[in-house]
């Protein structure tokens, strides 16, 4: 069956023909943020009427405790009295419309707080704007424009799945890299020449021929920042996605309406994501300290849901009341969002790990 030919699939398709097949990292850059025809770029895609929804899309909670955790590892360092605030990626921006609400109150927090949001998407940009229009907040679209002189304090949330993946998949005589090319005019996944790689050396012990593994090469030096301006001047990283401590199989999947869909057909119509590499993030930040992985779940539990969502409930009934302990269900219970996701957090030598973190 021939794919639906998107304004993507066809410039991919001539870009192939001209000069021969692509990483798997490459395409996945194109599909999400081409200029004109990207995912991100050209639409809101979060959300009920979306194609996936997200934590702070399910309930206010998720930013009010996140908020309140980064606010106490400020009061713990101390509270200094200019910070960066910063989110990667802040979709519609209601992570940190929740984050400002629930720290309204923490003495100095705001009035220390300099806000600056990574985002590529001119459309979400826009929608950033009007949901934090009370607010004084810097776009960027990239970390190295934020100030590096103060301590950072900074939140992410399903950012790192959103960035390009490489994918090599071990061969006797080294690693064949996922490449994408045509064949009968279809866009199709195809394997390079194995290659020695000295980067994977350390994969060589924990896997067999045969098996996949998954690198972000963009993260890196997003990371390495991050962890040299908090063990240079202090502050914190939050980062929760879903994945694991280290990469391990295929896990790129394309999400279109809420359900599963072909990674190749119709590009830059659906979302593309793969599992989070948390060990290589964690690596990538050093010297900043790296917790261990703690599940959503179970970080939320610590971090009180439990009595937030008793709270909230009080002034609620029925549908709305159904909605609301829906919800919380989501967030936490293992079987839905509680264990897939997990979070990570970074911080400086000198000071405590953040609330909550294993
Ligand atoms: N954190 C939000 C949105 C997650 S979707 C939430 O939890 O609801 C991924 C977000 O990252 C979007 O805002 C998307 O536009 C942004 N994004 C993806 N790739 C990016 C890149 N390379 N640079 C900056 N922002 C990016």
């Amino acid at each position: 069956m021939a794919n639906p030919e998107t304004p993507l699939d066809s410039l991919l398709k001539a870009q192939i023909a001209a000069q021969g097949p692509i990483t798997l990292a490459e395409f996945m850059a194109t599909c999400l943020l081409h200029p004109e025809h990207g995912y991100y770029t050209t639409r809101d895609p979060l959300g009920r009427a979306g194609d996936f929804i997200t934590a702070p899309e399910i309930s206010q909670m998720f930013g009010e405790l996140l908020g309140l955790c980064l606010a106490q590892a400020w009061v713990d360092q101390g509270a200094p009295d200019r910070f960066i605030l910063a989110e990667l990626g802040p979709g519609r921006g209601t992570l940190m419309a929740d984050l400002l609400r629930a720290t309204h109150k923490v003495p100095g927090f705001h009035a220390a707080a300099n806000l600056h949001l990574l985002e590529a998407s001119p459309s979400l940009r826009a929608l950033q704007k009007q949901t934090l229009a009370a607010y004084s907040v810097t776009w960027t679209d990239s970390i190295d424009a934020v100030p590096d002189d103060a301590p950072l304090f900074l939140i992410a949330n399903e950012f790192f799945d959103a960035l390009p993946i490489r994918q090599f998949t071990r061969h006797i005589d080294g690693w064949c890299e996922t490449i994408v090319g045509v064949a009968q005019d279809q866009l199709v996944k195809g394997y390079a020449a194995p290659v020695a790689l000295p980067a994977l050396a350390h994969r060589l012990d924990d896997t067999k021929p045969g098996q996949v593994i998954e690198t972000r090469p963009d993260a890196t030096p997003i990371m390495a920042r991050i962890g040299a301006q908090i063990s240079a001047h202090g502050g914190a990283a939050l980062i929760i996605d879903y994945g694991n401590w280290r990469s391990n199989g295929d896990t790129l999947q394309a999400m279109r309406n809420h359900a599963f869909a072909d990674p190749f057909a119709a590009p830059g119509q659906a979302d593309l994501t793969a599992h989070v590499d948390f060990e290589a993030l964690a690596q990538a930040a050093a010297p900043a300290v790296a917790t261990g992985l703690t599940d959503q779940g179970a970080l939320l539990a610590r971090l009180g849901i439990g009595a937030r969502a008793q709270l909230l409930s009080r002034n609620l009934s029925g549908a709305a009341l159904e909605n609301h302990l829906g919800a919380t269900q989501r967030l936490t219970r293992a079987e839905e969002m509680g264990s897939l996701f997990k979070a990570l957090a970074l911080y400086a030598p000198q000071h405590p790990a953040p609330a909550g973190f294993d």
